[in-house]
């Protein structure tokens, strides 16, 4: 298949670009803006692969996006570019009101005028992947879990945001029959995490000698899955989901937030130990918590599981020790992040060639 995923560079889809082309043989369309969650470091190892190729182009630049459509004329959209951190949406919402809600509806544009000029044959081919957080069904109490029918009550910019994204996408479908697929899906973990997100900054402070910090007294749950999971999930509903079907994604892997931080400071202590042999614990601050903090999120994801066959692979224990270990053995690519000196390191043109 000819794949055009959006957000590429990040953190996901620099995880499932590379899980597209090495695994399943698939032809990558990847577009990213570059904005500084991308880095195209992530993908070092895909240079000189003929079955991927980075066009730094913005999502809302409606004219560059039709001509990668008319250019590339993808099978599959995967679109995953957004603005992804909650705790910069309170900061500066612009950013994310632009891409998470604009960009996604000139996205959904240019696919839609590809999509009709399609013949019959490639229309059956075609699918729009919007994928999409659990953030945005709002809180849990102490029990229950989110399903497909939970109604939306995003807090956040963030959350709201792409919840707004989420609804353009099923109205897409409705309206113009584009054959859209929505996933939703719980906290991911793995390699190449921005160091903004919760455990590689636990893992980076620690390391650094700095203050963990832990919003609030650290009760807030979040369930955890492996980013690989989530890449095999998205294949397997661009694959074999039925069009217009929403499916969430899940690790059944919930934890407090403060026990998430202690498991990583006692992989740290087993992994590199603190010189003066203390352990990393000693180094969690609890700080005033974010505004609007929601307390749990779960997922169910039930419908994924019986209906397409998709389960997580993946160890809870041993993807929180493998992530650790990941960046322990990549010092490079997070000072790279850490100096700046990654954001040098940009393609020449900002166009579509
Ligand atoms: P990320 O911030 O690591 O990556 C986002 C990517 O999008 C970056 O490469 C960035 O350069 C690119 N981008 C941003 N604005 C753009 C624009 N206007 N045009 C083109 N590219 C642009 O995010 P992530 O954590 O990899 O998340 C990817 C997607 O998955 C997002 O849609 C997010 O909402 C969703 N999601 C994330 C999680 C999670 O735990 N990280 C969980 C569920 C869903």
């Amino acid at each position: 298949m000819k794949i055009l995923v959006t957000g590429g560079a990040g953190f996901i889809g620099s995880n499932l670009v590379r899980q597209l082309v090495t695994e399943h043989g698939h032809d990558v369309l990847n577009v990213d803006a570059l904005t500084y969650a991308g880095n195209r470091h992530s993908l070092a190892d895909l240079e000189g692969n003929a079955r991927h190729r980075l066009v730094q182009a913005d999502i809302c630049d409606a004219a560059a996006m039709q001509k990668l459509f008319a250019d590339f004329a993808p099978d599959w959209v995967m679109h995953l570019a957004a603005e992804s951190h909650v705790d910069r949406s309170i900061d500066g919402p612009g950013a994310f009101i632009q891409t998470n809600i604009t960009g996604t509806f000139t996205l959904l544009q240019a696919a839609r005028a590809h999509f009709e000029k399609l013949t019959c044959e490639a229309r059956d081919r075609f699918r729009f992947l919007h994928v999409s957080t659990d953030e945005v069904y709002g809180s849990l109490g102490a029990t229950g879990l989110f399903t497909e029918e939970t109604p939306y009550d995003p807090h956040s910019p963030y959350s709201a945001s792409k919840a707004a994204s989420d609804h353009l996408a099923r109205a897409w479908a409705d309206t113009y029959k584009l054959p859209v697929l929505v996933t939703n899906c719980s906290n991911n973990y793995g390699p190449f995490q921005f160091p903004e997100k919760l455990i590689p900054v636990v893992i980076l402070k620690a390391l650094r000698g700095e203050a963990i910090p832990v919003y609030g007294k650290g009760e807030n749950i979040r369930d955890w899955l492996y980013v690989a999971d989530h890449a095999e999930a998205l294949h397997t509903v661009i694959s074999k989901g039925r069009i217009g079907q929403t499916y969430n994604i899940g690790g059944n892997n919930e934890r407090r937030n403060i026990d998430l931080v202690r498991l990583l400071c006692a992989l740290l202590d087993e992994l590199r130990p603190r010189a003066d042999g203390l352990s990393y614990t000693k180094q969690i601050t609890f700080v005033t918590d974010r505004p609007g903090h929601d307390l749990r999120y779960a997922i169910d994801a039930t419908k994924i599981k019986t209906e397409l066959g998709w389960t997580p692979k993946q160890d809870h224990t041993s993807g929180f020790r493998q992530t650790v270990q990941w960046y322990l053995d990549n010092e490079t690519w997070t000072s790279a992040i850490l100096n700046g000196s990654y954001k040098l390191e940009r393609l020449g043109s900002a166009a579509p060639d």
